[in-house]
């Protein structure tokens, strides 16, 4: 039997050495201040054992990780309505592109790039005030990993709040063709704070689990969504969870991830593990370096792959 703990333990040796780190992301001013030798990596397997390297158990910012989250809260709350807003086909442009918006009146190409994800804030403001909202999004993360210290960097947030002028653009412009109900600068309240969650990759593996796990909780056995939806979110972490560089990860790493400009990423082999992998340093389509580099090595060591039949 594959020993995972020891595979986990090699990881973060062999990454702790790596010179290649990427340039942490410095346009969010409190992430630029984040040291780029910080690595951390949580494997939960389908048995519930949990298995963590390096810096697992230290908060750092999810960011589009937590698109993830939001996309399964929206699924919940409207259904598939929601693919009327947006799409779900890989974008094959930047997290934060404006041009596609245009020729596509406004109906952003999938739920993890920014301006889906801006709809998917949205739609689960609808009714409810920004705070509530926000707490609506807390709360279903730390259910998810059975951890209430989970919390939301609220300088994180702030910060994006008084620089994000590209997501206000997205936002406004997507307004302009009626695809944001709420006013803009609410929606982008939402939007911001849960881009700024902050956990560990031991917290974000354990909250990853229903996807390896066809929609439930394997701690609680609480469904968290129906299993034709788990599958269909691991299909789109597949095809557009790395923005342009996604066709890069499922070529290298084979399985279902979605990263953040933090340089988390979440990364489920479904039926067998829930993965968390954090380094600082991203590439030019603003994904994890190392995280990249780790999780390539962790499947092939483990075999676990979405394209193999043997293994999943
Ligand atoms: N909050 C970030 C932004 O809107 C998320 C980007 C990312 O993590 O890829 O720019």
């Amino acid at each position: 039997m594959t020993d995972i703990g020891s595979i986990v333990a090699e990881i973060a040796a062999e990454m702790a050495q790596a010179t290649d780190r990427g340039r942490v992301a410095d346009y969010i001013a409190p992430l630029a201040g984040v040291d780029p030798a910080h690595f951390g990596l949580a494997v939960v397997t389908a048995d519930g054992a949990c298995h963590v390297a390096g810096d697992a158990d230290m908060p750092f910012s999810i960011q589009s990780v937590s698109k993830v989250f939001t996309l399964t809260l929206a699924l919940g709350r409207v259904g598939d309505r929601i693919w009327d807003r947006v799409g779900r086909e890989p974008s094959g442009t930047s997290f934060n592109s404006i041009v596609q918006l245009e020729s596509e009146q406004g109906v952003p190409r999938n739920p993890f790039i920014n301006a889906g994800a801006i709809v998917v804030s949205d739609m689960i403001l609808a009714g409810h005030q920004p705070r509530e909202a926000i707490g609506e999004i807390l709360r279903f993360v730390r259910g998810l990993a059975g951890d209430e210290a989970i919390y939301i960097d609220e300088a994180v947030a702030r910060a994006e709040q008084e620089t994000g002028f590209r997501n206000a653009a997205l936002a406004n412009y997507m307004r302009a063709f009626d695809n944001l109900n709420n006013p803009v600068d609410l929606t982008l309240g939402v939007y911001f704070h849960h881009c700024a969650i902050a956990m560990s990759c031991r917290q974000l593996a354990l909250a990853g689990r229903y996807l390896m796990a066809r929609g439930v909780n394997p701690e609680t056995g609480k469904r968290v969504i129906s299993p034709e939806r788990a599958r269909r979110i691991n299909a789109l972490m597949l095809t557009c969870g790395h923005y342009d560089g996604s066709g890069e990860f499922a070529f290298r790493v084979g399985l279902p991830g979605k990263s953040g400009v933090g340089g988390g990423i979440l990364a489920i082999a479904p039926g067998h593990a829930s993965i968390a992998v954090w380094s600082p340093g991203i590439n030019t389509s603003g994904n994890s370096q190392l995280g990249m580099v780790a999780l390539e090595r962790l499947a092939q060591r483990t075999g676990w792959s979405v394209f193999d039949p043997v293994s999943i």
